[in-house]
C-alpha cells in the first residue's frame, strides 16, 4: 500500500510550543535592555499572515515600550498595494537598512532560512533569535521556537504570545492579525478554520474593525489590467487526469512577459491558484509565476488527497500539507516535470482518510 510511502517522506508530526518555550519567548522581549534593538523579519514576498502577523506583534511592541524597532523582509522593499494601508507601516525598512546586530530578532511565517534572503545572518549576528511560525515544515532555525503546526496562522501564535506579555488588543493590532488570519484561512473557509479562529475573530472584530472594507480592500480588489492578465494565463491552464497516482493535475504558468505585458506587478499573480484549485477533475493544482529568467515560485494546492508540502520539500521548498510552495529553477516544463516525478514517487494515502483506523491498517500493509 503506498500510503506508507507518504508517510516516509512527510516532516515528522510537529508538536505545539512547550510552556518552557513560551517561557523563553517572553523573557527574550522582557528581558531586553532599556535601549534593546529589536529587528522583526518576515519571509520574501510577504503575504497577509507574514506582513500582518509582524507588524500586529510590532504595534504590540511599541505599546510595552520598545522604541528601538525595526521591521523588513529580504528583497525589493515592495509592499503588494492591497497591503499598502495596513496599519503598522511605517515600522516597515528596507532589508539594506535593517539592523546589522539587532539585541532581538524575531522571524515571522518563517519556515526555513532560504526565506530570509541575505537578512539570514541576521540569525547569527542578532542577541537572540525568535521564531514564531506555524509550519509543520519548520526546519527550527533560530533559537527560540514559538511553532504550532496546528495554528491556522502564525497570528495565532502571535495572539497568544501578546496576551502573555500582557499587550491588550487594539484596533491597530487587530486589523493586522485579522488580515493575517483571513488570509490563511482563505476567508474562513479552509479545514483549519477551527471554533478557537472564529472565537479569535470574534476578539478581533469587537475592536470594531470593519470586516467587509478590509477583505474589499485586500483580496476584492485589483487593477482591470491583472483581470486580462488573468485571462490569458488561465486561457494555457493544462488539466492531466492520470497524474499524480490517478487523481490529476492541473496547472499553468504565468511569465514575466505576461506580467509586463499588461503593465502588472507579481503579487497580482497570487490569487491566481484559487481559479485553478477549483478544477473538480485534479486535486493537486498548481501555479508556476516566473521571477526570474530562470526561477519560478511556484504554488501548489490539494484537496485532499495528497501531501503537497511533501512535495514541495522534496522539491526544495516547504508549506502544509495543502498548501505548499518551493522554487523551481529551469523552464516551466522541466519544473512541471519534477513535480509530476515527485507526485508519482509520493503515491497516493488508500481510500480511507488520514489518521482512520483503516488508513492506519492499509499505511502498515
Ligand atoms: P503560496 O502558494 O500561497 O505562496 O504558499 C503556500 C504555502 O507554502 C505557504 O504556507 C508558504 O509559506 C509556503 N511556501 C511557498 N513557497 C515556499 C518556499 O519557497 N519555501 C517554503 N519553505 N515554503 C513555501
Ligand atoms: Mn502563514
Amino acid at each position: 500500500m503506498s500510503g506508507a510511502l507518504l508517510t516516509d517522506v512527510s516532516p515528522p508530526a510537529a508538536e505545539q510550543p512547550t510552556e518552557a518555550e513560551w517561557a523563553a519567548a517572553v523573557s527574550a522581549i522582557t528581558r531586553l535592555p532599556a535601549d534593546g534593538r529589536v529587528l522583526l523579519i518576515c519571509h520574501v514576498n510577504p503575504d497577509g499572515d507574514a506582513l500582518g502577523s509582524m507588524l500586529g506583534f510590532g504595534l504590540g511592541l511599541r505599546q510595552l515600550g520598545v522604541r528601538h524597532l525595526q521591521a523588513t523582509f529580504p528583497g525589493r522593499p515592495e509592499v503588494p498595494e492591497p497591503l499598502q494601508a495596513m496599519p503598522g507601516l511605517d515600522l516597515l525598512v528596507p532589508a539594506t537598512a535593517a539592523d546589522p546586530e539587532p539585541d532581538l530578532v524575531i522571524c515571522f511565517d518563517v519556515a526555513a532560512v532560504s526565506r530570509l534572503g541575505d537578512l539570514a545572518d541576521r540569525l547569527d549576528r542578532a542577541g537572540a533569535a525568535l521564531v514564531l511560525d506555524h509550519h509543520a515544515s519548520n526546519t527550527r532555525f533560530g533559537g527560540i521556537h514559538l511553532v504550532d503546526p496546528e495554528a491556522a496562522a502564525t497570528s495565532v501564535v502571535v495572539e497568544k504570545l501578546l496576551v502573555r506579555l500582557g499587550v491588550p488588543l487594539d484596533a491597530g493590532i487587530a486589523e493586522c492579525l485579522y488580515i493575517a488570519l483571513a488570509t490563511d484561512t482563505g476567508s474562513f473557509r479552509f479545514d483549519m478554520t477551527t471554533p478557537a479562529v472564529h472565537e479569535m475573530a470574534a476578539r478581533l472584530l469587537a475592536t470594531g474593525i470593519s470586516p467587509g472594507q478590509i477583505s474589499r480592500r485586500i483580496f476584492d480588489t485589483r487593477p482591470f489590467g491583472a483581470v486580462r492578465l488573468y485571462g490569458d494565463v488561465l486561457g494555457r491552464t493544462q488539466l492531466e487526469p492520470s497524474a499524480a497516482g490517478g487523481v490529476g493535475l492541473v496547472w499553468t504558468y504565468a511569465t514575466l512577459a505576461d506580467l509586463a505585458r499588461h503593465g502588472q506587478r507579481p503579487y497580482t499573480l497570487e490569487p491566481l491558484i484559487d481559479s485553478v484549485r477549483c478544477t473538480a477533475e485534479a486535486d493537486v493544482s498548481c501555479v508556476l509565476k516566473q521571477v526570474t529568467e530562470a526561477e519560478w515560485a511556484v504554488s501548489m494546492r490539494s484537496k485532499g488527497a495528497t501531501d503537497v508540502s511533501a512535495v514541495a520539500v522534496a522539491l526544495g521548498g516547504g508549506g502544509h500539507r495543502l498548501a505548499a510552495g518551493f522554487t523551481g529553477r529551469g523552464t516551466a516544463s522541466e519544473i512541471v516535470d519534477a513535480i509530476r516525478a515527485e507526485l508519482a514517487r509520493a503515491g497516493r494515502p488508500g481510500p480511507a482518510g488520514e489518521g482512520t483506523p483503516l488508513a492506519d491498517l492499509q499505511a502498515r500493509e
